[in-house]
């Protein structure tokens, strides 16, 4: 520990915390705890920080390190809560660099949502490129005192200290790839999806973590567009619909620019064309919900496809302990599940947050407390929104997989039946309607507003015939023609 320092009458211990990782949810992370007091240095392998200017950060700004950096991104308003309560400058420099502010209540027709009612603030979001949104946030955290950022300090490895319990490794600190050691109070991987944590502990002794690992099993083709007014085109329907077979995106951003992106199962081969401009725009266009996003400039050069995304959780305590103190991992490093439903930010920065709390609560000076206690705040307050993104995504794939096949999806899963009566219901009624898109925008667990009173009533007798409902899309058989031949 560095000092003790005092705040008004509290003292409270300040620590030397190094995150690995300076990626959008590393440095919302490394914002929180240096507000805390702690001196903060943050670790990015990628050389280079943000250039001025949004044109320059989307045409030019590389960053290797994460893979899906030009694809289509939208930012919840989980994640605007979060800003607004926690860092309001960086909802500010959103603001500024152009980000789209929207909520999708109150934007809503009065037909639909009802009266303003005084929560419905909750709903705003503040949007963007992921490239725009990472480069506001940096500009805030390049200037917060306390906090360091190292741009091209490539983390090789973790220092071992003195073990904290005897045979379990206590981390120390960090090994970059040029040999430097920095020593830490706190060691927190934010290196992302394909964080290297497992070799690392593997280095120093620790037992493995325990690795839920598997496909998320979907495809995304997405492309970028702008518009000559700087208008961007109304939503008909939400931003994710679920169109048989495939599943459109369509994204409102900053600076007049959104994104259209497509989905599909990986094992729907004959779809892999997709990534081919001319027959993702003609199947775009088939959409009728959709083809007017068509209405722009493509600002990417090509249809960005991406597959062989991981859905996957880390637990660093095995049979009740912890593989190592001294270490956590937060963000995708911990866990990361299918983005199409644009969770990763917003549960991101609700786990930065308790991680600030827990160091805040519990303090560092017992290690071994320490795990535990981060383990136990994240899997009661975070990973149930994990859990619940990866049981959506499963039925998704199982539909598809289904519709393909030409039959109808009947799982005996009475939860996904009221999934479902809840899209459906969220149109005909106020208080579905806030329901349906607290859980969309990560605001409220599906358990939680199905619990509200009256409200599963209400859900089944307005949303149970959401299997007789047209689905405004082409057929599997016209879908698949327009494929092949337009
Ligand atoms: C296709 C796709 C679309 C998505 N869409 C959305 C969306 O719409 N909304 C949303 O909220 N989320 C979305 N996500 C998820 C979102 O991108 C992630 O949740 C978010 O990037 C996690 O931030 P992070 O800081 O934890 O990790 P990352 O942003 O992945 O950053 C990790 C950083 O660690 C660095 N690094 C790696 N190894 C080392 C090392 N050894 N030493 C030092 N640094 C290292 C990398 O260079 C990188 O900068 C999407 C994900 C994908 C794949």
């Amino acid at each position: 520990m560095l000092d003790a320092s005092s705040a008004g009458e509290e003292w409270f211990a300040i620590a030397r915390i190094v995150i690995a990782g300076a990626g959008v949810v590393g440095l919302g992370t490394a914002l929180l705890l240096s507000r805390d007091g702690h001196e903060v240095t943050v670790l990015e392998r990628d050389a280079e920080a943000p250039p001025a200017g949004t044109q320059e950060i989307w045409d030019s700004w590389q960053r290797r390190g994460v893979n899906q950096f030009r694809l289509p991104h939208f930012f919840l308003a989980r994640y605007r809560n979060v800003l607004g309560t926690e860092l309001p400058d960086v909802a500010e420099a959103l603001r500024a660099s152009g980000a789209i502010r929207l909520n999708t209540v109150l934007d809503a027709p009065e037909t639909v949502r009802g009266a303003v009612r005084d929560e419905d603030g909750a709903f705003e979001c503040l949007s963007g490129r992921r490239c725009v949104v990472e480069a506001a946030v940096a500009s805030v955290a390049e200037r917060a005192d306390r906090l360091e950022i190292r741009r091209g300090a490539s983390v090789a490895g973790l220092v071992a200290g003195p073990a904290a319990r005897d045979g379990v490794p206590h981390v120390a600190g960090v090994r970059l790839t040029t040999g430097e050691e920095i020593a830490a109070d706190l060691v927190v991987d934010m290196t992302g999806r394909r964080s290297p944590l497992p070799r690392w502990l593997e280095a120093i002794g620790a037992q493995a973590p325990r690795d839920e690992l598997d496909d998320c099993g979907f495809i995304y083709y997405g492309r970028h567009f702008r518009s000559a007014s700087g208008d961007i085109p109304p939503a008909i329907g939400g931003f994710l619909q679920h169109l048989g077979t495939i599943s459109s995106l369509t994204l409102p951003a900053d600076n007049g620019t959104w994104s259209v992106t497509l989905v599909t199962s990986a094992k729907d081969k004959a779809l892999r064309v997709l990534h081919d401009a001319a027959i993702w725009e003609r199947t775009v266009r088939s959409l009728p919900l959709v083809a007017h996003w068509l209405d722009g400039e493509p600002i990417d050069d090509r249809v960005m496809a991406i597959a062989g995304i991981e859905d996957r959780h880390r637990n660093l305590m095995v049979d009740g302990a912890p593989v190592a103190t001294g270490v956590v991992a937060a963000g995708d490093a911990w866990a990361c599940s299918n983005p199409s439903v644009g969770r990763g930010a917003s549960i991101g920065m609700l786990q930065a947050t308790v991680l600030r709390d827990t160091v805040a609560a519990t303090g560092l000076e017992d290690p071994w407390e320490f795990a535990c206690s981060f383990h136990d705040a994240t899997a009661e307050s975070v990973e149930p929104w994990y859990r619940d993104t990866l049981t959506a995504d499963r039925h998704r794939l199982a539909e598809i997989d289904a519709l393909i096949q030409g039959a109808e999806y009947r799982p005996v899963d009475p939860g996904w039946e009221v999934s479902q009566a809840l899209a459906s219901s969220a149109l005909k009624d106020p208080d579905c309607f806030r329901g349906f898109i607290s859980v969309v925008m990560v605001l409220s667990r599906e358990a939680d507003v199905l619990s509200r009173p009256g409200m599963l009533d209400k859900v089944t007798a307005l949303g149970s015939g959401w299997r007789d409902e047209p689905i405004p899309a082409p057929t599997r058989g016209e879908l698949l023609s327009t494929v092949a031949d337009g």
